[in-house]
C-alpha cells in the first residue's frame, strides 16, 4: 500500500483535510461530522487552547482572545496576541494544521506525516515559506506547495490529456482569486492569475453589517457597531443570513437583546431579500469580473478559449456570481464539486499523484437535470404577458440548476401577470432548453384565492429536493403567506426510456456552446423540431389567465420559516457552558437585582440543557451573554 499524504487546503476563513482513498477523494469530518474546521484559534475563559468551531463560537462572546484570518498574515513580520502572549502568524497556522493532522490520524487510524498544502497562485516565496515552517511545526513534511487553482482543477480533470483551459473563480472568505490554468499532457501551468487580496465573503458581511446598523441607529438611535459585543453578534447573524440568501429570495435577522439604550433593551429584527443585497454586492463582484477580464487578456486568451469555468470557495454559492460568469463567458460555471472542499480534493489528489496512486474521476450526487418552472417572458426584456400563442409563454425559468450538488433547497421569486388574477399554475419541468417544450413536464398545481391586486403579485416558489431525487415545491403568495405544495417522489425517475434517451443524447452535448447561449437568447437559439408540445403537455401550454412571469423588481422581504440555524449542538454546549462559567464569575459584581435575574438565567440554560431542549438554548445564551456584556463594561 502506499503512504499516506493528504491534502490540506489551509484557507483564510476555513481549511479542509482530505485523502484519496480506492482512487477517489474524500475530505474527512471532525468529530462533529463537519468537513470544515474554521481557520479560528483562540482561548477559552480558562486559558485552554480553543481551534476551529469552538473557537469561532468563542469567537462572538470574547473577540479579544480569537484570532482569525491568520492566513492574510502570512510572511509578514509581526506577531499577533492571545491572551498573555504573542505568537508569529506561522505558529497559529500550526495550531490549525496541527488540528487538521490529528483529525486525519483519528478518521484513518494511523499516523500522517506528508501533507500537499495549498496556496494562493500569488503568494510569494515568502508566504510559500512560511506556509511550509507552519507545516513543519505541526509536525508534518510539507511535500508541495500546491497553488489553489491548480489543485481546484485537479480535481476536475486528474487525468485531463488533451489542452483544455479552465477559469478558475474563487471568492472564499477574505481573498479573491482567478486563475487561467491549461491543462496538457497531465502538465497543469497556471497561465496569469489576478486577484484582490482584500475581497471576500467578509466584504459581504460588513456591507450587511452596515446595512443593519444604519438601519437600527435610524430607527433606535443606537450604532451597534460601536458595541463589541452586539457587533460580533450583528456580523454572526449577517454571515448567516448571507448564506440563507444563496438559496432563498429572502430571509429574516432577528437577535433578541443584541443592544441598551437608557436602561432599556432593545431588540433586533429586520428583513432581507436576496435582490436588495445583490444590489449592495454589485460594486464588489463587479471588481471581480475586472479581474477576469484582466486575467485573460493576461493569458492573452478571449472568453471564447475558455474551455470550462470552475467555481472555489464558499461565496461563489452567491447567485449573482454565476449569473455574471455566464453573461460575460457564455457558459455556465461547474458547481458538481463542493466550491468550499474541491481545493482540498484536488491537493488529495496531487498528494496521491506524488505517493504513485491511481486516480478516478471524482464522484459526487448531483442532479443531473435542470429543474424549473414555465413562465410568461420575452427574451429581451423580461416584460409582462405577451399575448396569447405568443412564443414568450415558453420561457423555462432553471430553480435549481443541472450539477447542483445534492440536496439542495432554493426559492426564485415571481410575479402574477394579470389584474386581479387569482390562480396561478406551476408548471414543473426538467430540462436544459430555455424553450419549455424542448423539456419534460414532470409535475403541476395550481395555487388558487390569490389576492384581488394588480398584476405583479409576488409569488415565491421553492424547490426541495433531497438525496434520492424526491422534489418538494411550494408556491406562496407573498403577501398573505398563502401556500400550496406537492410533493414528486422521484422526479429523475419520472423519464419514459425513451425519453431518457433523448434527454441522454441531450445531456452529451452539454455545455456546447449552443446549449450555454441557449439560456441567455432563450428564442433565437432553440432548436426546433426536438420533442413538441402535445409529448410534454398533453393540455398544451397556450397563455392563460393562470400564468405569471419573471419580475426583476425588488421585494420587501418577508420571514423565511425555511431556513433554519444550523447550530450543531455540541458548539452549542460549549457556548453555554462558557457563557455559564462568564456568569458565575461575574455575578458578583452584578446589582442584587441583576444577581437573581443571572441565577435565574444561569438556573434555566442549565435545566435546558439536562433536558437537551437545543430549540431553547441560543435565545438563552444570547440573553445571559447580553446581561454580562453590561456587568463586564460597567
Ligand atoms: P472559504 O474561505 O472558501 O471557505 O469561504 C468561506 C466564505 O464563504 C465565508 O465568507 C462564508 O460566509 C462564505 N459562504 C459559505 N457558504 C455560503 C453561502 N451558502 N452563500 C454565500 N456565502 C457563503
Amino acid at each position: 500500500m502506499s503512504e499516506i499524504i493528504v491534502g490540506i487546503d489551509l484557507g483564510t476563513t476555513n481549511s479542509e483535510v482530505a485523502i484519496v482513498e480506492n482512487g477517489i477523494s474524500r475530505v474527512l469530518v471532525g468529530d462533529d461530522g463537519d468537513p470544515i474546521l474554521p481557520s479560528f484559534v483562540g482561548l477559552d475563559s480558562e486559558g485552554k487552547l480553543l481551534v476551529g468551531k469552538a473557537a469561532k463560537n468563542a469567537w462572538v462572546l470574547a473577540p479579544e482572545r480569537t484570532i482569525k484570518s491568520i492566513k492574510r498574515k502570512m510572511g509578514l513580520d509581526v506577531k499577533v496576541a492571545l491572551g498573555e502572549r504573542e505568537f508569529r502568524p506561522q505558529e497559529i497556522s500550526a495550531l490549525i494544521l496541527k488540528a487538521l493532522k490529528d483529525r486525519a490520524e483519528k478518521s484513518l487510524g494511523k499516523e500522517v506525516k506528508k501533507a500537499v498544502i495549498t496556496v494562493p497562485a500569488y503568494f510569494n516565496d515568502v508566504q510559500r515559506q512560511a506556509t511550509v515552517e507552519a507545516g513543519e511545526l505541526a509536525g508534518l513534511e510539507v511535500v508541495r506547495i500546491l497553488n489553489e487553482p491548480t489543485a481546484a482543477t485537479l480535481v476536475y480533470d486528474p487525468q485531463q490529456k488533451e489542452r483544455t483551459r479552465i477559469l478558475v473563480y474563487d471568492l472564499g472568505g477574505g481573498t479573491f482569486d482567478v486563475s487561467v490554468v491549461q491543462i496538457e499532457n497531465g502538465i497543469v501551468e497556471v497561465l496569469s492569475s489576478h486577484g484582490d487580496t482584500q475581497l471576500g465573503g467578509d466584504d459581504f458581511d460588513d456591507i450587511l453589517l452596515n446595512k443593519i446598523c444604519d438601519q437600527f441607529l435610524a430607527e433606535h438611535g443606537l450604532d451597534l457597531r460601536e458595541v463589541r459585543t452586539s457587533k460580533a453578534r450583528v456580523l454572526r447573524a449577517a454571515e448567516e443570513a448571507k448564506r440563507r440568501l444563496s438559496d432563498f429570495v429572502e430571509t429574516q435577522i432577528e437577535e433578541e437583546f443584541v443592544g441598551e439604550k437608557d436602561g432599556v433593551p432593545l431588540h433586533l429584527k429586520m428583513e432581507l431579500s436576496r435582490s436588495e443585497y445583490e444590489e449592495w454586492l454589485k460594486p464588489l463582484i463587479d471588481r471581480t469580473m475586472d479581474c477576469v477580464q484582466r486575467a485573460l487578456e493576461d493569458a492573452k486568451l478571449t472568453a471564447r478559449d475558455i474551455d470550462r469555468v470552475v467555481l472555489v470557495g464558499g461565496s461563489t454559492r452567491t447567485p449573482i456570481i454565476s449569473k455574471l460568469l455566464e453573461s460575460r463567458l457564455g457558459r455556465s460555471p461547474h458547481r458538481e464539486i463542493n466550491p468550499d472542499l474541491c481545493v482540498a480534493m484536488g491537493a488529495a489528489v496531487q498528494g496521491a499523484i506524488i505517493a504513485g496512486q491511481p486516480i478516478d474521476s471524482i464522484l459526487v450526487d448531483i442532479t443531473p437535470h435542470t429543474l424549473g418552472i414555465r413562465v410568461l417572458d420575452r427574451s429581451d426584456s423580461f416584460s409582462f404577458f405577451g399575448g396569447r400563442n405568443s412564443e414568450s409563454v415558453h420561457r423555462f425559468a432553471p430553480i435549481i440548476r443541472r450539477g447542483t450538488p445534492l440536496p439542495s433547497s432554493r426559492s426564485e421569486m415571481y410575479a402574477t401577470a394579470s389584474d386581479e388574477q387569482e390562480a396561478v399554475e406551476i408548471d414543473i419541468y426538467q430540462g436544459e432548453y430555455s424553450d419549455v417544450r424542448q423539456n419534460h413536464r414532470v409535475g403541476k398545481f395550481r395555487i388558487e384565492g390569490l389576492s384581488k391586486v394588480p398584476s405583479g403579485n409576488p409569488i415565491v416558489v421553492q424547490f426541495d429536493l433531497n438525496l434520492n431525487g424526491m422534489l418538494k415545491v411550494t408556491a406562496k403568495e407573498k403577501i398573505t403567506d398563502l401556500q400550496k405544495n406537492i410533493v414528486i417522489d422521484s422526479v429523475f425517475s419520472d423519464i419514459s426510456s425513451d425519453q431518457h434517451k433523448e434527454s441522454k443524447r441531450r445531456l452529451s452535448e452539454l455545455w456546447t456552446d449552443e446549449l450555454e447561449n441557449s439560456y441567455r437568447n432563450p428564442m433565437s437559439l432553440a432548436p426546433s423540431g426536438m420533442g413538441d408540445e402535445t409529448e410534454n403537455s398533453p393540455e398544451g401550454m397556450g397563455a392563460s389567465d393562470d400564468d405569471f412571469v419573471i419580475r426583476s423588481d425588488d421585494y420587501k422581504a418577508i420571514p423565511d420559516s425555511a431556513a433554519t440555524a444550523n447550530d450543531e449542538f455540541l458548539s452549542l454546549v460549549n457556548q453555554a457552558n462558557e457563557v455559564i462559567s462568564k456568569a458565575e464569575r461575574l455575578k458578583a459584581k452584578a446589582s442584587a437585582e441583576d444577581h437573581d435575574e443571572i441565577t435565574k438565567q444561569v438556573s434555566e440554560l442549565r435545566s435546558l440543557l439536562e433536558a437537551q431542549n437545543y430549540a431553547d438554548i441560543p435565545a438563552r445564551i444570547s440573553k445571559l451573554a447580553d446581561m454580562l456584556f453590561y456587568i463586564d463594561d460597567a
